[in-house]
């Protein structure tokens, strides 16, 4: 029997789901959803559901970890949190001191997005330090949809919203699995009920996808597109937008530049040239076209692995430019679709016009030393950081801060990744369990978690299509030694004498500021202070559950009498990009199947495989793969096989599934171990990682390398 029941919400992914938390004493005994929350309507995940499990594990680190006598690879002992932050600011000093700023590198992975005041302590930090290797997972999978499409100018009244639309493309994503979705796509939010709901009110739905996902089920129209043609897809598809008058002739005269020079780009590239190289029929490639382009209201949207399969810049355009010339945004008069009230950018103007193109990469951007790649925005790319930390010379990585993240699963080419975690002079691991990295760390931080400490939901608020605000208060006190991430970032800055400049100004460095005043401070220009949420969810009848302020939500103006802005599809010269893509054939490389990445309902990313629920629900990786295929390599659903790209081999249990298209393999990116091998691949599950090639196959814009559409071979084990 619960002492008490306290609402709140979830942080193991960024959906952020209403929770009820039943606790007993200090300990958190069950979670459920909140039936009353009207966004959720008492919507968990399975995921989620274990957060009691993984709060209360035996194995849980409730105290920092060192190496005994500061050896490399020595046991671990515990030591205080207090003693563990001394001594890495004292390393980070020395390593300063020595090699220069650059020397020292900060990586926030996909956990760290869930701790609302870590993204923006640590790169105040990183900013303190001077250094520019400054790394998140944001460009782990989807670097081109953050950081390259905002130089084709960005419409200031946002795009058209879910609730409202008559149609939305979903490309390589399952956002019913992943619970992510781009603005457009169905909010995270219960989506199945909330796709069948807008099914019902008439929404159509297309879906392109190699393998027909939980989302293709539900689709009006499936696509079963070849791995990694995607571009050929929509190319095909603005070829017959175009050709067929279907685009808004007065927006585009209205707003966009480089129309003309898309519409020769794709003059050429009918929907059979298009439906061959994508793998299905010229009839589905126009109707897919007229499908989109005839309803009023829509997006095209993308999830992680049409930017993991090769392209991805290319893909991020096409994408674009459909949403532009069929005008797929909201007028004055209309609601912002995303208001976003934690958001230091959302305060600004609403209007019916273009902004300026952003460059988010090129020149002015800090470059990294490898393979020609530049700083994105304020990161420099993940695919760099392991040759960064191994490549002697001026600027080589010797201190690596790894918060929320899990590198040497998450990472392209799991082996380089390992020896250069095994290199560097000091790796710290903040993580409440002994992960694949944290087994390389030199020091291990002891993190509170999501139960434990306060938080604001500034991480779902993308997808928030109504201003909704949640704030969770800590339920039960962090325990052992265990400290909330944001505080260890600032406690390695005062010991370094740093000051932390954040958005609204100077960071208190006298005594470590409550989480409310970083988030202020952090959260500067919002719609909706950090801490006035906080105040008015403790003050309400049901504290810790749902906000809405709908006086927040701004309705979008006219534009200005002045305005001159137009949207630049000529820019980067990428309609010369579709045409060299249009004209390329694809080569005969000796391997016949493609691997391609999809979601678990059971782990996220690298998260999950901890908890024992859920690994009793999934021990291993399966490699989803047709039968016939099975049937003709003589492999029988259940057996393990051999798995090779042109870089290594892993082992995986086959598994028949007609949903996958012939010649594929289907299998989950970033998980298993550091060392599942073939004999233990039933219980641990393999990490795709390890076939990825770094070097080659790379976006020379985002370095993201091929992590979907690996070309491999397949043998009986
Ligand atoms: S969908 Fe995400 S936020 Fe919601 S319960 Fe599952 S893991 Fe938690």
């Amino acid at each position: 029997m619960a002492d008490k029941t306290l609402r709140t919400f979830c942080r193991f992914c960024h959906a952020s789901c209403a929770m009820l938390v039943d606790i007993e004493g200090d300990k958190v005994t069950a979670v459920r959803g909140d039936p009353e929350n009207p966004l959720f309507n008492g919507y968990t995940c399975v995921k989620g559901r274990q957060m009691p499990e993984m709060h209360n594990l035996p194995e849980r680190h409730l105290r920092p970890l060192v190496r005994e006598g500061g050896q490399k690879g020595a046991e671990f002992i515990e030591t205080s949190t207090a003693e563990a932050l001394k001594l890495v600011a004292e390393k980070i000093r020395s390593v300063i001191a020595e090699h220069g700023p650059h020397a020292v590198a900060l990586y926030c992975g996909t956990n760290a997005f869930q701790n609302s005041a870590v993204l923006g302590t640590s790169y105040a930090l990183a900013e303190a330090i001077g250094t520019r290797n400054y790394y998140t997972s944001v460009t782990v999978d989807q670097p081109a949809k953050v950081f390259t499409t905002a130089r084709y100018g960005q419409w200031m009244g946002g795009g058209n919203n879910f609730e409202e639309s008559d149609v939305v493309m979903f490309v390589g994503n399952n956002p019913l699995v992943s619970h992510y979705t781009p603005g457009g796509g169905v909010p995270p939010f219960s989506p199945s009920r909330r796709l069948r709901d807008a099914k019902a009110r008439g929404l159509k739905v297309i879906v392109a996808d190699p393998r027909e996902s939980d989302t293709g089920a539900l689709a009006d129209h499936y696509l079963q597109v070849k791995p990694g043609e995607d571009p050929a897809l929509l190319g095909g598809m603005l070829h017959v937008i175009i050709k067929e008058g279907l685009y808004d002739r007065n927006f585009v005269s209205a707003y966009v530049d480089g129309f003309d020079e898309l519409a020769e780009a794709v003059k050429d590239f009918t929907p059979e040239l298009a439906g061959e190289r994508a793998g299905i029929s010229a009839d589905d490639v126009v109707a897919a076209a007229r499908l989109f382009a005839k309803a009023a209201k829509g997006r095209v949207v993308t999830g992680t692995g049409p930017e993991m399969a090769g392209r991805g810049v290319l893909t991020e355009y096409l994408v674009t430019a459909l949403n532009i010339v069929c005008a797929r945004f909201n007028q004055a008069g209309d609601k912002v679709a995303n208001p976003m009230v934690f958001m230091p950018f959302a305060a600004g103007p609403k209007k019916a016009q273009v902004a300026p193109p952003m460059p988010m990469f090129g020149e002015g951007f800090a470059q990294s030393r490898i393979r020609g790649i530049g700083k994105l925005g304020t990161e420099m790319p993940c695919p760099v950081l392991a040759d960064e930390i191994l490549t002697p010379g001026e600027g080589q990585i010797k201190v690596l801060i790894s918060i929320g993240g899990n590198p040497e699963i998450a990472f392209p080419n799991q082996r380089k990744v390992r020896k250069a975690l095994e290199t560097l002079e000091m790796f710290v691991q903040v993580d409440p369990y002994m992960s694949a990295s944290a087994k390389r760390a030199d020091v291990i931080l002891a993190p509170s978690m999501c139960l434990e400490r306060e938080d604001i939901n500034n991480v779902s608020q993308p997808f928030c299509e109504e201003p909704y605000a949640h704030y969770g208060e800590a339920m039960v006190p962090p325990p052992g030694d265990t400290m909330d991430e944001y505080e260890m970032l600032w406690w390695i800055a005062k010991h370094l004498g740093l000051d932390l400049k954040l958005p609204g100004g100077p960071c208190p460095m006298d005594t470590v500021p409550d989480k409310m005043t970083m988030l202020d401070l952090i959260s500067h220009g919002c719609l909706v202070k950090p801490s006035k949420a906080r105040a008015d969810s403790l003050a309400s009848e049901t504290p810790g559950g749902a906000m809405f302020y709908p006086e927040a939500h701004a309705v979008i103006e006219p534009a200005d009498p002045d305005a001159a802005n137009r949207f630049q599809l000529g820019a980067g010269s990428m309609p010369a990009a579709f045409s060299g893509y249009a004209a390329a054939r694809p080569e005969a490389d000796g391997f016949d199947f493609r691997l391609i990445s999809r979601r678990s309902k059971h782990r996220y990313n690298s998260n999950g495989h901890i908890s024992e629920f859920l690994k009793k629900k999934m021990p291993t990786n399966p490699a989803f793969i047709h039968p016939d295929d099975l049937a003709e390599l003589g492999v029988a659903d259940g057996a393990v096989i051999e798995i090779a790209s042109r870089v290594a081999s892993i082992h995986a249990v086959a598994s028949a599934s007609d949903k996958v298209r012939r010649g594929v393999i289907s299998m989950s990116h970033a998980w298993g171990n550091d060392d599942a091998g073939k004999d233990d691949v039933i219980g641990i599950g393999a990490s795709t990682n390890r076939l990825i090639d770094d070097v080659q196959d790379m976006d020379p814009i985002t370095g993201l390398p091929l992590q979907s559409a690996i070309p491999v071979r397949v043998v009986a084990a």
